[in-house]
């Protein structure tokens, strides 16, 4: 038996652990075309701010591979799988067989299609790699102009703060972190982060990359030109599937799987962001691109590959972020088209703000910002789709608790004592 692994980030090393935990006979191969050991994306920031050194970043220890009997093939890309001789093509020209395959390739950056793009200092945040070259092309009082206010744009945007550069976010949307928050949230983070000196520019995008061979200025959808000396894409993330198109894989917007993480194809396995999972409060499959969903997910297709029996049961997007000295923590859909009851609770003075909206007395979504104590029961309590309507009053409060819920919530719902 050969286990086969394309990708060595978070998936990776969740099925290499689920692998071990039943086979810890068969040989492992993991290949990824970035050259080092499973490093963690969420820390990618904090290396180019300096608060972390290279070190810190990796997620396993540095015997990982030899202690798992993970033989790993970095730097390498692989080009092209034939699922029908069960094989790999890699950029060497080199030739891997598998009797079972994970595919945990993640996510790729979406960067729009506009003029001046190949020029010099424009940049993607989504690989150690690209903080490695951002960090080589600034300097204090660099003007960076970030495109994308989502998590991972403004996790750039502190980052280059904290390096001394001036910068200038632009997002499309009316407001900033538009998939975690609503209007209030968006504006009380927003006016935070101006006070560290981040300037926003909202409603409006980037439709070219001026200047000679690098960047000098980018140009706005209303025609202002902004000077620049880096630009940095952080516009989201898409399932990179480009290796698996033309090929019998069933792929909507990421790959299908089924609980198991079995693909179409026999002895194929995904798992992470590249893969369509179930979202437990939509109730439909997507793609949910949150690092603990990766993890699990790949456990799941490791027990199952190893001849196991192991089920994903799905999950729903919960963030957990800070910036500067603002913290939050949001999850599952915090701006609710359909009829629903909001519950608010905003604080201005201590930057405080708490949001629930529920459907039916079951918890749809949550924003807590400031204020987060207690959110392990928030979660608990919508995953197990918990009536919270006798007591949701106490949910906004800061000190809200185990003992605030009903005897019979407490004893058979989620704790189970
Ligand atoms: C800046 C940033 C901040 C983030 N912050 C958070 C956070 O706070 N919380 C959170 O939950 N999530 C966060 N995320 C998301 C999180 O990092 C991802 O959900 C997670 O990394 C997904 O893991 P994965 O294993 O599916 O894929 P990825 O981490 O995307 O790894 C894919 C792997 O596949 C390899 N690969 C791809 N194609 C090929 C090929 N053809 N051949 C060989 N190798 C290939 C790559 O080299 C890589 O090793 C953040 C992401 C970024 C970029």
């Amino acid at each position: 038996m050969k286990y086969v692994i394309i990708g060595n980030s978070i998936a990776a090393a969740g099925c290499i652990e689920g692998i071990r935990k039943i086979d810890n006979e068969n040989e492992i191969i993991v290949i990824s075309q970035e050259p080092y050991h499973i490093y963690s994306r969420p820390l990618i920031s904090y290396w180019l701010s300096g608060k972390i050194n290279e070190e810190k970043i990796y997620y396993r220890p540095w015997d990982y591979y030899e202690k798992y009997r993970v033989k790993p093939i970095l730097g390498r890309k692989v080009e092209r799988v034939d699922f029908d001789e069960k094989k790999l093509y890699l950029d060497n020209n080199d030739e891997i067989y598998y009797d079972k395959l994970l595919i945990a390739t993640g996510g790729k950056p979406f960067i729009p299609n506009i003029l001046g793009l190949a020029k010099k200092n424009v940049f993607t945040f989504i690989k150690f790699d690209d903080v490695k070259a951002i960090d080589k092309a600034i300097c204090p009082g660099a003007k960076a102009v970030v495109v994308g206010g989502g998590l991972s744009g403004l996790k750039a945007a502190e980052a280059l703060i904290k390096r001394g550069c001036e910068v200038t976010v632009i997002e499309l949307a009316e407001r900033i972190l538009g998939s975690i928050l609503d209007d209030e949230g968006a504006k009380l983070v927003q006016n935070e982060l101006e006070k560290y000196g981040i300037k926003f520019v909202l409603k409006n995008s980037v439709i070219e990359i001026l200047g000679e061979e690098r960047v000098e200025k980018i140009k706005l959808q209303t025609q202002e030109e902004i000077p620049a000396d880096l630009v940095i894409f952080s516009i989201g993330v898409v399932p990179n599937v480009d290796i698996f198109k033309d090929t019998p894989l069933k792929i909507n917007r990421g790959i299908i799987v089924n609980t198991k993480m079995e693909t179409n194809i026999p002895d194929v396995y995904a798992a992470g962001d590249v893969v369509e999972a179930f979202d437990l409060i939509l109730g439909e499959k997507r793609v949910i691109p949150i690092l603990p969903n990766a993890y699990i997910q790949g456990e799941v297709a490791g027990i199952n590959m190893a001849g196991g029996d192991f089920e994903y049961e799905g999950s729903f997007p919960i963030n957990s972020i800070g910036f500067f000295d603002i913290h939050m923590m949001t999850g599952g859909i915090v701006n609710p088209k359909e009829d629903c009851e909001v519950l608010k609770r905003l604080e201005r003075d201590r930057k405080i703000y708490r949001k629930i909206c529920l459907k039916d007395g079951r918890i749809l979504g949550f924003i807590f910002i400031n204020s987060f104590d207690r959110t392990g029961m928030i979660v608990d309590l919508m995953k197990n789709k918990v009536d919270v309507s006798g007591f949701k009053e106490r949910l906004l409060l800061d000190n809200f608790g185990f003992l605030d819920l009903p005897k019979e919530v407490r004893r058979e719902k989620i704790w189970r004592v």
